[in-house]
């Protein structure tokens, strides 16, 4: 049984196949396992591919990782801000928040440009377009200007009228007039019992980590996999997927070593694995993946001369080079040497832009805006190291379904082999789904080979 790609997704996956007996080799590309959730130690001080912490949402994986991580899991209050009309709010930034500093004649015209859109959809529903028309089916023409049209061409380097409606679909939380009027009321007193408990259990989320950061909870889950009998091949890229009478046989790697495969979970890039199948599949197949893309992100990993920077986990940015900046020395991560403090500014980029190769220029400009922000003063900065991941995001380009369901289709057609994950699914899961998701493709191995 082979597992390609040995993120969170790849060694849960692994961790379920053990538990039934199931023979399991991952076979990794990078030096360490953990894909985006690894963590990077730099000169004795480990750095995040963006802060990464576990929720705690999914009983079962929760339960497994608990065990597996003992003593070096720590527990954090969630406490994430945005930075917003020159105050810090709570993120994800509420209805009421997101209006504050208005006048009232501006307040009057975006709500009622944000019920009206409501209910004008409400009785003439129709699909959007694109994520433009989406959200101003959700918010309404001003808000949608004032808010979203800015932030999230400057994100994904793409404007919403360019971005697939399914974006927005998976990407926000839909926030209807209804709801808008429940938290005006809430504001006031009035509030159902039930939205209370939602609103203080997402005040008072506990997150996960460790004093090593991110790095400790895939470094545990491979030695576990390890433990179990399971093999984790690290440096091993893989080069082709091999299909004979429609079933996977095997895989190769870059440096030519060939694996024999009965089953085989994928969690690399889909577009990647389709093309590494041979036989060469049809040309739909490849022009298919050919039109499925990714955000790269370059993360800043900054050590700073200060005990603690912001009051926060994490704030996220609107108008400044980076979108968000985490201090996870605040949520206990160990820095050294003591007195010293860890930032991690996350941008998203295109792969060889001055984000990317670490431009002189582009440094400057983190350094400008991070004092800007009263972050940190440029004379306190230690040094930096720069982490990059051409994957970080996949971007749901206008039109990209019918390309991910011909890839998928072409995927699932061949009944032993599956393509999962973040990449493996394009898609935007969390870590605790993203494992969810391996150990969903892992069961359905576990059923087709008779182990259940
Ligand atoms: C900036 C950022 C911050 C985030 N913060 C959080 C957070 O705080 N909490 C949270 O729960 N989630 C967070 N996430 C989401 C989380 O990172 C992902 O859901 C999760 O790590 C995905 O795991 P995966 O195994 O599916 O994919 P990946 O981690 O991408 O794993 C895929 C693996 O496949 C390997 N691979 C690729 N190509 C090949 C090849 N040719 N051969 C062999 N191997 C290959 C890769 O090296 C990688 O290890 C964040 C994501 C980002 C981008």
């Amino acid at each position: 049984m082979l597992i390609l790609g040995g993120g969170v997704c790849g060694l849960y996956a692994a961790l379920t196949l053990l538990e039934k007996g199931i023979e399991v080799t991952v076979l990794e590309k990078e030096e360490r396992p953990g894909g985006l959730a690894a963590g990077h130690e730099r000169n004795g001080n480990f750095y995040d591919l963006g802060c990464h912490m576990l929720h705690a949402h999914d009983e079962g994986v929760f339960d497994t990782i608990k065990g597996i991580m003992g003593d070096e899991r720590i527990e954090v209050n969630l406490d994430s801000k945005i930075r917003w009309m020159g105050n810090f709010y709570r993120y994800p930034l509420q209805f009421q928040d997101m209006i504050k500093g208005m006048s009232l004649f501006k307040l009057g015209w975006y709500g009622s440009a944000l019920v009206g859109s409501q209910i004008w959809y409400k009785f003439f529903p129709r699909e959007p377009k694109d994520a433009e028309e989406a959200l101003i089916m959700l918010y309404g023409k001003p808000l949608y200007r004032f808010f979203f049209r800015d932030f999230t061409h400057r994100y994904w380097g793409i404007p919403p009228r360019e971005l697939s409606a399914t974006f927005i679909k998976s990407k926000m939380p839909r926030l209807s007039a209804v709801d808008i009027i429940k938290k005006a009321l809430a504001k006031v007193g009035v509030k159902e019992r039930e939205q209370m408990a939602v609103d203080s259990a997402l005040l008072e989320e506990t997150l996960h980590y460790s004093q090593t950061g991110a790095e400790s909870m895939p470094r545990m889950m491979s030695d576990e996999v390890e433990r179990l009998g399971g093999k984790i091949m690290l440096n091993h890229p893989v080069k082709s997927v091999e299909v004979s009478d429609g079933k996977v046989t095997g895989v190769t790697c870059e440096n030519g070593e060939v694996f024999e495969a009965d089953y085989c979970i994928s969690t690399m890039p889909m577009p990647l694995m389709a093309k590494s199948i041979t036989p060469t599949p049809p040309q739909g197949v490849l022009d298919a993946a050919k039109n499925l893309h990714y955000k790269p992100i370059a993360i800043y990993g900054v050590l700073v001369k200060q005990v603690k920077c912001i009051d926060a986990l994490y704030i996220y940015y609107r108008r400044r080079i980076f979108h968000r900046v985490g201090e996870p020395t605040n949520a206990g991560l160990k820095v050294t040497p003591e007195g010293h403090t860890v930032l991690i500014v996350e941008m998203t980029c295109d792969k060889g832009d001055g984000k990317w190769t670490g431009d002189p220029d582009i440094w400057k400009q983190i350094v400008a805006d991070l004092e800007t922000e009263n972050i940190c003063k440029p004379e306190d900065i230690v040094e930096h190291h720069i982490l990059r991941c051409e994957t970080g995001y996949p971007i749901f380009k206008l039109g990209f379904e019918p390309y991910f369901e011909t890839l998928k289709k072409y995927i699932d057609d061949i009944p032993n082999l599956w393509t999962t994950g973040r990449q493996g699914g394009f898609c935007y899961p969390n870590m605790h789904k993203a494992m969810r998701m391996g150990a969903d493709a892992a069961e359905e191995v576990i059923k087709l080979a008779g182990k259940d």
